[in-house]
Order: C-alpha cells, then structure tokens, then sequence
C-alpha cells in the first residue's frame, strides 16, 4: 500500500486499446479482420534509408551523440525546413527526440506552468489531452464540425482564449479528420495567437500527404512574430513509412529549444544514433518514394469516400490530408442493428467488429460522438472488403 503518483494514476489509457486488443486477439483466434484502425503506413521503409543505417553501423558510428541531436542531422533538418516550408532555423534551434511525440511531450513540458491552459481543438489526437495533463496544464477543448471541415475558425479560438491559454495544439493536415489548414485560416489564427501572445505547437507530422492539389502550410513561415511563437512538430514516421525508427523533431525559438534539449537530455539522451544517420537520407536523398505512397493513399481515399458515400445512413466528407476519413454514422444512432442499439460510437464501432470483423476506432476516443475513424493506410483489396462488410451490417 504505496501511495503512487497521483497526477500520474490518472493519465488514462488510450480508449483506441479496447478496440485493439479485441482485433489482435480475433486475429490471433485466426478470425480475418480487417484493421482500419491503424495509424502507420503499410509501406516499408525505402531502402536506401535502410541502407544508410546499414552503413553507419558497418563504420561503427554507434555511439552516443549530442542530446539535441546529430549535429549534421540537425542541419539537414535545416536544409528541409527551408526549402520545404520556407522556414529559417539554425541547428541550436532544433531537438530531435524519439519520435514527434516526445517532441510534442518535450515541448508542453518546457511551456506549461501548474494551471496553464491550452487549446484542444475536437477532433484530436488521442495523445494531446494525456500530454497536456502531463504537463500540468489544462486542455481547453474547441469544437469544431463537419460543416468547418472539422477545422477551427478565429472566432471559436478566440472564445476559448482566457488570461491562462498558453498554446494552442494545431495538427494540419490533421489525425483523425484528414482535414488541412489553408494559408488563410492559418492567417487568421496566427492573427489571434500574436495578438494575444499564445504559442502555437504546429504538429505537421502528416505533411507530405496532401491531396486535390492542396499545399500544406507551415504557419512559422507566414511572417518572423508568428514563428518566434511557434514550435513545429514533425518526424520521420509518417511521410517516410519509419514509424519504429523512433524519429521526431522540434524547430522553435532558441531559449524554448535549450530548455528543450537539456530536459531530454536527462530523460532519455538523444534518440538512436543509428536511426538519426538513417534519417539524413531520408531527408537529403531520394524522395521519389514518397511521392509514390502519397500517390498510393490518394487512391485509396478516393475509393473510400466514393464507396463510403454509396452506402445508405452513412457519408463522409473527403479529406485532404493524412490518411484518416471521419466517417458520418449520425443517422444510426438510436437505431437497432443486429439485435444491438446503436447509442453510441463505441456501440458502432463494437457492433462491426464482433458481427463484420472489421475494426473502426469510435469517435469518443477523439473527443466527439456520432463519427467513426477509417484508416486508408490499407491496401485497396481490403479497404473493399471492409466496406462491403460494413455495408451488409448496416443493412442489415
Ligand atoms: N502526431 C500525430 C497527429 C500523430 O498521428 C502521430 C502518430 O500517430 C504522432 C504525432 C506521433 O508520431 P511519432 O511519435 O511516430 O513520430
């Protein structure tokens, strides 16, 4: 009878596990189930990245390196922010951790004093709300809805701001809606944020999956006031299919990134030497391959929102970015399927697992009821079999 951490007791677990858990142990019965839960690419890691860190290893460049980061790697990063999101830093200013959500953990550490709040805009990532507690701040949620594309305006930020925000969490393209930030609604918040003097963690992890011809827009590079206000979030994971590589980033002003470095570099040191070498290929060398799987997801989302749309009681807007789709089931709700009451996301979401085998993350994880989460990062295949499936239930 050891009384624990309190603060710590009460970081919940992802509500995503429930689900998870079920679909694996399904699968581990030897049941087909086919996963639109998941959050990573299907793609390998190309291999002229592996073969980078084949070679650092063959050289014996395995020992540790400076907290923040490589240095060289820290400066290709540079090379990076500048020619893709015409962002000015010099390497002091980026830290480079085990993957963007130790950036994102790095960063409300070093920002958030007891009581401090920060903006939450609904839909979000299942980790935002744990981060912030983590940091002893309070999450300010902001709805936003379908009709906004699941995009905040001025206006809702603007009422949420109180005399404690200290940031605002801004996820563009954006897990779970696939929605992206144009360069005028990013004017407009950083508008506000300077204005009122917020700082703006921009996580912008999904950058590379942009779709209908739309940019992403890092909102550091609109003018020098907002940047200095901003930290950038991003990582390896997503746009280079290296999710267990463990690779993320942070690019700010200098003073939040030395608080930054010399937090890590007592918790956790730098993230793997190896994975770092790894990594300066991945953003100097070849980037044919990731256009070819951005291309890749773009098919897929057609597919599915086509094929979402042509099922009756359920639709869905079509994303822009990333590789998510929110999908509508308000019309569901109440309604008996299979013997089952719909009251709920979860209701859905359990309902096409047990009875379709199919594994959709509800919309309460996220923060917001009525919708279902749909990864694309699935092959066309199975994203066809999962609808039809999906489809019979409803049906049903
Ligand atoms: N931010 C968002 C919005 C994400 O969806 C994820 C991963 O799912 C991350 C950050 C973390 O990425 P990683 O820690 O793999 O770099």
């Amino acid at each position: 009878n050891i009384k624990l951490s309190e603060k710590n007791q009460k970081i919940a677990a992802s509500v995503t596990l429930a689900i998870d858990s079920k679909a694996k142990q399904m699968q581990a019965e030897g049941i087909n189930v086919i996963s639109f839960g998941v959050g990573e690419p299907d793609f390998n890691t190309p291999d002229h990245i592996k073969k980078a860190a084949i070679e650092a290893m063959d050289k014996g460049i395995t020992r540790y390196t400076a907290a923040s980061g490589l240095p060289k790697f820290r400066e290709a990063i540079c090379t990076k922010l500048k020619e893709d999101n015409g962002v000015e830093y010099t390497p002091d200013q980026i830290v480079v951790s085990n993957g963007a959500k130790q950036s994102l953990f790095n960063s409300l550490q070093a920002i958030c004093n007891p009581g401090d709040e920060v903006i939450v805009p609904v839909p979000y990532w299942v980790s935002y709300v744990e981060l912030v507690k983590m940091a002893d701040a309070v999450p300010v949620f902001v709805e936003s809805t379908e009709a906004t594309e699941f995009k905040i305006r001025k206006e809702d930020l603007l009422a949420a701001i109180t005399p404690k925000t200290k940031a605002l969490l801004l996820n563009s393209p954006s897990n779970p809606t696939g929605s992206l930030y144009t360069r005028e609604e990013l004017e407009a918040i950083a508008e506000v944020a300077v204005e009122k003097n917020i700082i703006i963690i921009a996580d912008e992890i999904y950058e590379k999956l942009a779709y209908d011809g739309a940019e992403h827009i890092s909102i550091a590079s609109l003018n020098e006031k907002i940047k200095d206000l901003t930290i950038i979030i991003n990582g390896m994971s997503k746009a280079y299919a290296m999710t267990g590589w463990r690779i993320g980033y942070t690019a700010s002003n200098s003073q939040i990134a030395k608080i930054m470095g010399n937090y890590q570099s007592h918790a956790t040191s730098h993230p793997n030497t190896i994975a770092q070498y790894a990594s300066i290929e991945a953003l100097l060398g070849d980037q044919t391959p990731v256009e070819d799987m951005r291309q890749a997801f773009d098919e897929r989302r057609k597919f599915m929102v086509e094929r979402i749309n042509s099922i009756d009681n359920i639709s869905c807007i079509t994303p822009k970015g990333a590789f998510y789709v929110m999908m509508n089931i308000t019309q569901l709700m109440g309604k008996e399927i299979k013997g089952r009451k719909i009251n709920g996301s979860m209701d859905f979401a359990s309902l096409i697992l047990e009875e379709g085998n199919v594994a959709l993350v509800p919309g309460v994880a996220f923060g917001i009821e009525g919708f279902v989460r749909l990864s694309y990062a699935n092959s066309i295949e199975n994203i066809k079999e999962g609808l039809n499936r999906i489809e019979a239930i409803i049906k049903a």
